[in-house]
């Protein structure tokens, strides 16, 4: 089959492309405009028979046969989809419009990448999939979680409309290999920092929390997702660690696992960061075959360290 995996150049897409080029009989297309994707996080399959990559943006209309469609292409870290946020809400609403539509000419399965950002600053602990949100509609992560969500929006019409076979899965803060160490976020920050000897850059007080997963767990939770017996399974669904963690743990847990003498710098806490955030995945668990994630946070932590140690 040919599958197309939209962000495949990035952190989510090139560790679900790795999974994918294993299987010599699908043909795997990977779409980036590189504008946070790396070549290097897909230089290993550049030379594979069953691996091409298309450098083009998810916001121009494709028109390719394919049998499945992962969309994952989105700027993803808060500094990267705060840069330009008109470009990120059009990456999240063309880009999925221009996905749907290729779905609905080929008749293939549409798996959208959403987020735990759609679930606000939650008022409901931990989150379950029928808590409906309290995102600000104009803060400066609106971009963001209203584009994700008005991409959610589009998939379930398409659906119900045109009877297009869609599947959202609502990823929770994920860490790992191939990350973009400039990328600006927490584990990728701590990490380098705590390598390179400078402060970790606490926000806020530090008690903040989220609850961090492997890539490797992720990737499972989506192929399952994906190649599930019941097909008719749409979701929403989260995929994430149910692992809570204040910032000022996981700048502990840093710190000890590089053994480095780095300080705390605290700094002020960006407009409308979640308070907490924590992954309910009864559901994941329910309809995906008992997914659970494998990876706790010290074992994630330490082959993540690994990866980073390379880039210093
Ligand atoms: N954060 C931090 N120091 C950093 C980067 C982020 O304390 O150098 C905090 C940030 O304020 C947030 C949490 O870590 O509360 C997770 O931030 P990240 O950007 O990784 O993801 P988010 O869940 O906010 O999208």
């Amino acid at each position: 089959m040919r599958i197309l995996v939209t962000g495949g150049a990035g952190f989510v897409g090139s560790n679900l492309c790795a999974r994918l080029v294993q299987n010599k009989k699908d043909e795997i297309i990977c779409l980036d405009d590189l504008s946070t994707g790396r070549l290097a996080n897909i230089e290993p399959f550049m030379q594979l028979p069953n691996f091409t990559f298309l450098h083009r943006n998810v916001q121009e209309p494709l028109d390719i046969e394919v049998g499945q469609i992962y969309n994952a292409a989105c700027q993803a870290s808060p500094p990267a989809y705060q840069k330009s946020p008109t470009d990120t809400t059009k990456t999240c609403v063309l880009g999925i419009l221009n996905m749907l539509e290729l779905a609905k000419k080929y008749d293939a399965t549409l798996l959208q990448f959403s987020t735990s950002e759609v679930y606000g600053e939650p008022l409901v602990h931990p989150q379950p999939e029928t808590y409906r949100g309290n995102v600000n509609p104009i803060g400066i992560r609106s971009c963001y979680d209203e584009g994700k969500r008005c991409a959610e929006s589009l998939c379930f019409d398409y659906a119900r409309e045109f009877g297009v076979k869609i599947k959202v899965i609502r990823i929770f803060n994920t860490y790992g290999p191939n990350m973009d160490p400039k990328d600006g976020r927490v584990v990728s920050n701590f990490i380098m920092q705590a390598l390179r000897g400078e402060d970790l850059t606490v926000y806020g007080d530090g008690t903040q929390t989220r609850s961090f997963q492997y890539i490797d767990d992720l990737v499972e939770g989506i192929w399952r997702m994906m190649n599930t017996s019941r097909s008719d399974f749409a979701g929403p669904v989260n995929l994430g660690n149910p692992g809570e963690f204040t910032m000022l743990e996981l700048a502990e847990k840093v710190l000890r696992l590089t053994g480095s003498k780095s300080k705390l710098a605290f700094k002020p806490l960006p407009g409308d960061d979640p308070t907490r955030r924590k992954a309910d995945i009864a559901l994941a668990k329910k309809e995906l075959q008992g997914w659970e994630p494998a990876v706790q946070l010290d074992e994630g932590l330490e082959k993540s360290i690994a990866y980073f140690k390379t880039l210093v």
